[in-house]
């Protein structure tokens, strides 16, 4: 709904355990772990903890995961919006929105701010002047630029934002001080596949003699988001096939249809 602009969650319970491969980008990101847990042993000597980073990666690869399991990691409350919910919204209230939120954040600090689609209203201003709700972009980014500068080294909010698009992203998002680190979530390889399989078919009721190898090889390109729908669809064919275990053919038919969906999507998209 239109009024509901962000969210707050308390009780994160999702935690690195929950994301699969991204060795990489766990590593990186556990530092902001350690100072949302302890952030005054990095201020006593003087050093600055970072106000922002990027998630950068395709889509589904698990960003707004990963930025969840930071809040769980650091048992910090997680705020979260997306970027594409301003696009439809009234002169002024993008701003208000992004100050509220962050007035919440600072209350409640050490948190986490996590922005979806940044793209949305972080894209390079002054191009495309074309549509209407322009400015409406621009004082909403303009906002979000303002309350990272207003930050104090004791304030303790990280902002993590996730794009797939980091090129078209207004250059001042990226100077120091705000989003300066980026961290790049990519799909997954074969042996990532597998590691997200196994988190996605632990729900299930399977054949014992399932091949999660098999099933890796079987999708090149697909990300993690994807590997959820096989499993979840696998599940639901094999039930209205009245089957008591999820089995390989079910499983081969589910990522026939989500091929079936990507290459739909592709052909729209262009
Ligand atoms: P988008 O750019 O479309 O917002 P995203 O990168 O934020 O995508 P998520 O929303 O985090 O992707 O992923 C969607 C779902 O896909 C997750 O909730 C999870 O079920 C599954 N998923 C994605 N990546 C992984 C992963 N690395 N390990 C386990 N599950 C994953």
């Amino acid at each position: 709904s239109r009024a509901k602009l962000f969210d707050e969650k308390t009780d994160l319970k999702t935690t690195f355990k929950d994301v699969a491969g991204l060795e990489g980008a766990k590593e990186e990101i556990q530092e902001i772990v350690e100072f949302l847990r302890n952030p005054d042993k990095y201020t006593t000597l003087g050093g600055k903890i970072p106000k922002g980073a990027l998630l950068v990666g395709p889509p589904g690869t698990g960003k707004t995961l990963l930025a969840k399991a930071v809040a769980g990691e650091a048992k910090v409350p997680f705020f979260s919006l997306s970027g594409s919910d301003f696009v439809e919204m009234f002169v002024g209230v993008g701003a208000s929105r992004v100050r509220d939120l962050f007035k919440q954040a600072k209350d409640k600090a050490p948190a986490i701010i996590f922005i979806d689609e940044i793209d949305a209203v972080g894209r390079a201003r002054g191009k495309n002047n074309f549509s209407g709700s322009n400015d409406e972009r621009e004082n909403t980014l303009n906002q979000l630029l303002t309350e990272m500068d207003g930050f104090g080294t004791n304030t303790h909010v990280i902002v993590l934002a996730a794009t797939n698009r980091a090129d078209v992203l207004d250059k001042a998002l990226l100077r120091a001080g705000r989003f300066d680190r980026q961290i790049y979530v990519d799909l997954p390889d074969v042996r990532e596949r597998k590691e997200i399989f196994e988190v996605h078919l632990k729900p299930l009721k399977k054949v014992e003699d399932l091949d999660i190898d098999f099933l890796a090889k079987q999708t090149p390109g697909f990300s993690g988001a994807d590997i959820a729908n096989v499993c979840n669809e696998a599940a639901l064919i094999a039930a209205r096939n009245n089957k008591t275990a999820v089995d390989k053919q079910d499983f081969l038919d589910a990522v026939d249809r989500i091929v079936g969906g990507l290459e739909k999507k592709n052909k729209i998209v262009t």
